[in-house]
């Protein structure tokens, strides 16, 4: 037991170091740009412009309003995630869930899908006010143009592809859990390595089911070439017949560019929103940004940072899970770990962390986000003619098409943003000059 506390904590030790690791290496101007936007941000008022992306007085408004919105409707989507699965552990629903499962048959396979069946079109219904809200939302600050149907549709994709896959993993669970009921969170965790390797492989497939694609080459010529210019500057192997343009635009007004998957379904996409409202230098400079998460590996970064957190989220879900079903296992009526209630208790564990480790998850995030910016501006450095005009352009649009508040308070970037955020980036964008005298690139030899 000993042994078991001081590995999770070890390996949880390590994930934590990396981050603050990740500004030691930090150069001469990236220091520079850094210092010059946090004085930007301290120096101008919270929730209004700033000199290097500042908003319309109108647009400002509206951004502000979009913003107390946003941030409440996060607060209640978290704490209803929690409580509305104590409510149905409390209320005996679990229990009356389980008792329909089991006499559906006596078949396992068909109980484990029959129980999370249900489970999953309960947490719908619970969840559909606020995601009907949300969508409305968008709807009327037309970040979104899809239309409710399709909308629901999306919705019901969804809900069969978590059906599907969340009946394999609790099937594989629930077998683990027989075999190894002590160390079950150990043989979990080995059997789910396997998994997020595959899963991020596939990934791309994922999005064929709720967006059109065709090659870029096919109307954008021009612009594939350049793209292609950024990806033999950063050696990643990627032919011009694995460049998309994903058709957004059928849903959303916001803009976006990605590389995907690994091995043989590595590919690039760039939405066709980013290519009808950005100038050609400002796509390429999403673009450098996005080669820059490849270039980094940050795909393999991440992955393997996932499996130092999933092994101490698993212990800890077991540690939690085991004492919630001794202390309230007889109210809730859910015996025991094999009992088919203990996934909402599993659940409830799971949402606890992930309420507890959001705020690491995006310090990470925030860390290679930035050192993808800072990739992307000397990736496409040469290629357009100014690339700090370039990436700060490229923000202020990016600002612009999702009505983002100029300065925001540095508590919010902490706890919720997984990118720094776009106030800053714009800020930094604008004084990154590492070919000025005295400095130098940080990922290319000076040109
Ligand atoms: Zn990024």
């Amino acid at each position: 037991m000993r042994l078991r506390a001081l590995a999770a904590t070890l390996s949880f030790s390590v994930v934590l170091l990396s981050a603050p690791l990740a500004h030691a290496s930090e150069t001469a101007a990236e220091h520079a740009a850094n210092v010059y936007a946090a004085q930007e941000l301290a120096s101008h008022p919270i929730g209004g412009n700033l000199p290097d992306y500042s908003l319309s007085p109108a647009d400002l408004s509206r951004a502000q309003h979009l913003h107390t919105t946003e941030i409440t409707l996060v607060a209640v989507d978290t704490a209803w995630s929690i409580l509305q699965l104590v409510l149905l552990l409390w209320l005996g629903v679990v229990g009356w869930m389980r008792d329909v499962a089991v006499r559906t048959s006596p078949f396992r396979w068909v109980q484990g899908a029959a129980f999370f069946a249900i489970f999953t079109v309960v947490g719908l219904a619970l969840d559909l006010p606020i995601s009907l809200y949300g969508h409305n939302l968008a709807l009327r600050y037309g970040l979104s143009v899809q239309s409710w149907g399709s909308w629901a549709a999306d919705q019901a994709k969804s809900v069969g592809l978590e059906w599907i896959i969340g009946t394999l993993l609790i099937m594989l669970l629930f077998w683990v859990t027989r075999k190894f009921p002590r160390r079950w969170w150990i043989a979990f965790w080995v059997v789910s390595i396997p998994i997020t390797i595959f899963s991020i492989f596939v990934s791309p497939y994922i999005g064929f089911l709720y967006n059109k694609y065709e090659p870029l080459t096919k109307n954008h010529a021009q612009l594939a070439q350049q793209i292609k210019q950024v990806v033999d500057k950063g050696h990643m192997d990627i032919p011009l017949e694995r460049m998309y343009v994903m058709q957004a635009s059928a849903k959303v007004t916001t803009m976006n560019a990605d590389v995907e998957g690994f091995g043989s379904t590595k590919r690039v996409v760039v939405w066709d929103t980013t290519i009808n409202k950005m100038k050609p230098e400002e796509v390429i400079a999403v673009f450098g940004h996005e080669s820059g998460h490849y270039v980094l590996n940050h795909i393999r970064t991440g992955i393997f940072r996932s499996f130092a957190i999933v092994f101490f989220s698993l212990w800890l879900m077991f540690l939690m899970t085991r004492w919630m079903l001794a202390r309230f296992g007889a109210t809730w009526k859910i015996p025991d770990q094999s009992d088919w209630g203990a996934v909402a208790v599993l659940m409830l564990s799971a949402s606890i962390l992930n309420f507890v480790l959001t705020p690491l998850g995006n310090t990470l995030s925030r860390n290679m986000e930035h050192a993808a910016d800072v990739y992307g501006m000397e990736a496409i450095h040469g290629l357009v003619p100014d690339p700090q005009q370039a990436m700060q352009g490229a923000m202020i649009d990016l600002g612009k098409a999702s009505f983002d508040v100029p300065n925001t308070a540095h508590w919010e970037e902490v706890l919720l943003g997984s990118h720094p955020a776009l106030g800053r980036r714009a800020a930094f964008a604008h004084a990154y000059n590492p070919w000025a005298p005295g400095y130098a690139p940080k990922y290319f030899p000076k040109q």
